[in-house]
């Protein structure tokens, strides 16, 4: 089977230490033998997640942009992209559990608070303590969770709308907005034990993603001492790195429809001359899908301050959500009646695409992805 880096372009490949090569050829053959053959058993609810995320962490992949010090890889972010793209190209579902978890494998470290690091850092970096996060409710308007500064602590009241991989998860970093200041937030360590303060709903029914478990949380008057503060931040500061975010974050789109143009692939090569579109469609798709790469990663690697810098970030962001989209529709189309099955790859994947429509969403990036479609945008 083909992998992503190898399908799209070598495009960034050369940044690689060789340890990091190793590490990317491990997770390609994880994704190859393991992974990706389960991929619809775990989005159908016949496989379980925490299986594909074992086998990653006995190759010591869970802990991938931990530093060494405290018992990951020390991954670079070029590392991470083809990471990413190759999760994401076998079972959106494995990628986004582990996503998050990789988002505060690296809070924690960064975190002022040296504590949370020694109890807990190594634990994560190994996959012994998965830690998910409830902050994305800090881009709506209305306060979700609200944070009260008391006595040895916080008090956190409120609903956190989305948390992915509850049962998985040994702890969850909350964000919250201050009570007393609606620009402030403050990121705080909880673990999940439920109880009349720390209440999950069960499973959300989603179309896309169904098998990540994604829960709503409510705590009710939860205390949270100092000893598990993460962090402060600011309504300003997460639009701030949101914006430096736009084009960097194309990485799970892009593993999408790499993993879709594969699907078409098979298709075209099953059906053989009877349909001569196909090749000459693949063939299109895979230009314009490494194209779309290099110019999203050139922008995200360029500077922020550039005039033109947002324009061209949302342009490449709701790029590669469309195309992802556009390439999984069209592996559904050459799949026939086939394609609709539930054991068939190329459904799976156009839910997975209608996903990455909307994971980390900001108000630009849904008004440039409406844009995008609407038809004044079209040549016709
Ligand atoms: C399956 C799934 C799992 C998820 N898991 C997690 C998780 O584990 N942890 C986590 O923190 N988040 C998670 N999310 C949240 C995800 O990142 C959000 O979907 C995303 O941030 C969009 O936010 P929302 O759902 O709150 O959308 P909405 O409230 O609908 O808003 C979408 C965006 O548009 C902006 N916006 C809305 N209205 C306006 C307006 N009038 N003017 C200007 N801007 C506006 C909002 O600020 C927001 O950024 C998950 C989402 C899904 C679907």
């Amino acid at each position: 089977m083909e992998n992503a880096a190898e399908t799209v372009g070598i495009a960034g490949l050369e940044l690689l230490t060789a340890h990091e090569t190793h590490l990317l050829q491990e997770t390609k053959r994880i994704c190859d033998t393991v992974i990706e053959p389960r991929a619809e058993a775990v989005d159908n609810g016949e496989a379980d997640p925490l299986d594909n995320l074992k086998t990653l962490a006995e190759a010591g992949l869970i802990g991938v942009t931990t530093p060494r010090e405290w018992g990951g890889q020390g991954c670079s972010s070029a590392f991470l992209r083809v990471f990413t793209e190759t999760l994401t190209a076998a079972c959106g579902t494995t990628w986004f559990i582990l996503t998050q978890h990789l988002g505060t494998c690296g809070t924690i470290h960064g975190s002022e608070n040296a504590t949370l690091r020694e109890r807990f850092l190594r634990d994560m970096a190994s996959g012994n303590h998965y830690v998910g996060v409830g902050f994305g409710h800090l881009r709506r308007k209305e306060p979700m969770l609200l944070a009260t500064v008391v006595d040895g602590g916080y008090r956190v009241s409120g609903v956190a709308p989305w948390v992915t991989g509850y049962p998985y998860l040994s702890a969850v970093v909350f964000g919250a907005t201050l009570d007393t200041d609606p620009e402030c937030h403050v990121y705080l360590y909880a673990p999940v034990i439920e109880s009349e303060q720390f209440a999950s709903s069960p499973p959300l029914p989603l179309c896309a993603m169904n098998a990540t478990a994604t829960t709503e949380v409510t705590l009710s008057d939860l205390f949270v001492p100092q000893e598990n503060f993460v962090k402060w931040g600011s309504r300003d500061g997460m639009k701030r790195g949101d914006d430096a975010g736009i084009a960097g974050a194309v990485s799970p789109a892009i593993g999408c429809a790499t993993g879709a143009l594969r699907d078409l692939r098979r298709v075209a090569d099953k059906r053989g001359s009877g349909i001569r579109a196909l090749p000459a469609a693949t063939e299109a798709f895979a230009n314009e899908l490494a194209t779309l790469r290099e110019r999203a990663y050139a922008i995200a690697d360029g500077a922020k301050d550039a005039p033109d810098y947002k324009t061209n970030a949302l342009a490449v962001r709701a790029g590669a959500i469309e195309l992802a989209v556009r390439i999984a529709h069209a592996a559904v189309a050459g799949a026939g009646g086939a394609g609709n099955s539930r054991a068939h790859p190329a459904q799976r994947r156009f839910r997975e695409a209608l996903f990455y429509t909307l994971t980390a969403q900001t108000g630009d990036i849904l008004g440039a992805t409406v844009s995008l479609l609407s038809r004044e945008n079209r040549a016709t």
